[in-house]
């Protein structure tokens, strides 16, 4: 076996086949621009999607003789052995090169597993002897290897056309290249950084190609890497147009509550700029070639500071990369998306906003407290109650606020300051029974209400453990929080929930009781670690021994913790899984309907077994 890569782009291709095989394999082949023709007698919705776009030319119909003539690469998929057979066949008398899925001897190649950090690619390939090692080969590198390498690569590349631009000897190139490399990876960690301007301007100057001391060095927590764009000297080919940056709203937590708009850009995205609190909206079908940027910005966390976070936007976006700003709720509400795009316009980039759901709006909803309501509330007020935390009060006027009893009074940002907010408020005449309530993680399969008055609310916020974000909301229609609880009464509230896509009737019906649907790829993406990192996970659906092969190493993730139910479709999936160790293993009997499986899982809900908690 001979690895090349193939420069696919505007290059014929056909695919035989439109099942979830066929569309993962038309996924990867439209990613690198291929022109793609598929024929099928039946595609799966995917696959109706993209050639409804446009994005493939979609004949439905059984494959004829004569359908490989005129393509540089023929892919078969079919769940018809003859049919691949026929379809390898072809091609080879054609001579054209053939893959047929899972039957190396149909092949005349073979695709790799990959790791893909934007332009840094590795393959792993036993030559289709032990595909078992390829797995998890590719597995051991998908997680040692950051997100930051895909960053790195185009500084890479971009110092690679500078260096060229010089016209040095060869040997004088190869020392500055040495000098990058030697500076920006730490070899025994395989983690990598981007070289800061004045380092790149150092190298590229007369006399920049001294060997590099020993400098390998771990990336600070948060560290960004070079902040500014590096322009290459004169001679070097323009950088390409800016990319788009959306800034998007990724809505208070639940997935479902991520706009259609949103979830179009983060699918389109080269690069996504994220929240902590917006980890969750991921879609986690992202392949691993969109390079994921985690910015923090979580209470309690070092955030990357702002200026950087600009500073990054702007050089992905200069870079050419279509780039996704990803911030909880809305990106204008307290959540500094001004900012962000002042510096995107201040230097020339392209961006626009994708509204979110705010806090203010999701939790309120999920706790049964109606923003406005006739009669009681014809006014809302979204606050930041951050401020009088930095004891500098002086832009809320807490005062006024205190003046009006038809008001809902929401504040982002509150739980450490909410004593000195109350007394604040109770101070300029607000009566301390005032209905109060906090929500934290509303929307979420972790949401916890606490209801009292205003005067109460933070003993009660204390005594119930309630950590932030959470949102604290004042006035009359707090009352209805216990009647209007639609959202903890379903009866998987409080699940959150892994299964391997596609989840099929599974899917409506889970979504329907409530609980909080985490659907992925098998194997995981590097997108799907990052979402289910993103909150405790409570129990994980097999159907089969292959799905719990595919998680085995993927427990010591964030988000699993050792109560995370693994809930068995089949004895040969429960039978795998004890085999292998895991606890908490529940088996269901194959072929049981949607509503057996909720209810199953319901009546195991710790917040079954505490019965009326959930109300509380
Ligand atoms: N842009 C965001 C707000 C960012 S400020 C928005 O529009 O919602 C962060 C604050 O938002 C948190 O401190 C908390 O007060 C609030 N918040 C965000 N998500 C929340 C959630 N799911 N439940 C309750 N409060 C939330």
């Amino acid at each position: 076996m001979y690895p090349v890569t193939l420069a696919l782009r505007g290059c014929p291709v056909l695919v035989v086949g439109g099942g979830e095989v066929a569309l993962r394999k038309i996924e990867g082949l439209l990613a690198e621009g291929a022109r793609l023709t598929v024929i099928a007698s039946a595609a799966v919705p995917g696959v109706e999607e993209l050639a409804r776009r446009g994005a493939v030319e979609l004949r439905l119909r059984r494959h004829r003789p004569g359908d490989v003539a005129g393509f540089a690469l023929v892919f078969a998929a079919t769940d018809d052995r003859a049919a691949n057979v026929r379809v390898s066949e072809e091609a080879r008398d054609a001579g054209i090169w053939v893959n047929v899925a899972d039957d190396p001897e149909l092949c005349t190649f073979h695709l790799p597993a990959r790791v893909q950090r934007g332009a840094l690619q590795l393959a792993v390939s036993s030559d289709g002897g032990a595909p078992f090692v390829v797995r998890r080969l590719r597995q051991v590198l998908e997680r040692r290897l950051g997100a930051e390498w895909s960053e790195w690569m185009d500084a890479a590349a971009r110092f690679r056309r500078a260096v060229r631009a010089l016209g040095l000897p060869r040997a004088a190139m190869e020392r500055r290249y040495d000098a990058f490399f030697g500076a920006s990876v730490d070899r025994e960690r395989l983690r990598a950084r981007v070289p800061g301007k004045a380092e790149l301007a150092a190298w590229l100057a007369p006399g920049g190609d001294v060997a590099p001391s020993r400098v390998d060095r771990r990336p600070a927590e948060g560290e960004v890497g070079a902040l500014l764009p590096f322009t290459a000297r004169a001679g070097a080919a323009p950088g390409p147009r800016p990319g788009l940056v959306s800034l998007v709203g990724a809505g208070p937590g639940d997935p479902g509550l991520v706009t259609v708009r949103a979830r179009q850009r983060l699918l389109a995205a080269e690069a996504i700029v994220y929240d902590r609190l917006a980890a969750a909206a991921l879609p986690c079908e992202l392949g691993s070639q969109v390079a994921l940027h985690c910015v923090g910005k979580e209470a309690g966390h070092h955030p990357v500071p702002q200026e950087e976070i600009n500073a990054l936007l702007v050089r992905l976006a200069l870079a050419g990369k279509r780039t996704v700003r990803l911030k909880g709720g809305d990106p204008f509400v307290f959540g500094r998306g001004g900012e962000e795009a002042e510096a995107l316009r201040n230097a020339g980039v392209p961006y626009e906003v994708v509204p979110g759901v705010t806090a203010a709006i999701g939790a309120t909803a999920c706790a049964g407290i109606p923003a406005t309501h006739r009669g009681e509330a014809v006014r809302l007020t979204l606050v930041t109650a951050h401020e009088s935390a930095k004891g500098d009060g002086s832009q809320v006027r807490w005062d006024l606020l205190a003046q009006d009893p038809h008001a809902t009074l929401v504040g982002y940002m509150g739980v450490s300051s909410l004593p000195d907010v109350a007394a604040r408020l109770v101070a300029a005449g607000m009566p301390a029974s005032t209905p109060a309530a906090l929500v934290a993680q509303g929307t979420t399969a972790s949401q916890r209400t606490v209801v009292s008055t205003i005067g109460g609310l933070h003993a009660a916020g204390v005594a119930a453990g309630i950590r932030p974000p959470a949102i604290f909301v004042i006035g009359r229609t707090v009352r209805h929080a216990g009647a209007l609880d639609w959202f903890a009464s379903r009866p998987l509230s409080g699940e959150r929930l892994g299964v391997f896509a596609p989840a099929g009737e599974l899917g409506p019906a889970l979504d329907a009781a409530g609980a909080d649907l985490v659907e992925t790829p098998r194997p995981l993406t590097p997108a799907a670690r990052v979402v289910i990192s993103a909150a405790p996970l409570t129990g994980w659906l097999l159907r089969s021994a292959q799905d719990v092969e595919a998680l085995e190493e993927e427990r010591a993730l964030p988000g699993w913790g050792a109560e995370v139910c693994a809930w068995c479709l089949g004895a040969p999936a429960a039978e795998r899984a004890q085999a292998l160790g895991w606890t908490h293993v529940l088996l269901l009997a194959e072929g049981v309907g949607p509503e057996a499986v909720v209810a199953a899982i319901a009546d195991r809900s710790p917040r079954a077994a505490s019965g009326s908690a959930r109300k509380a």
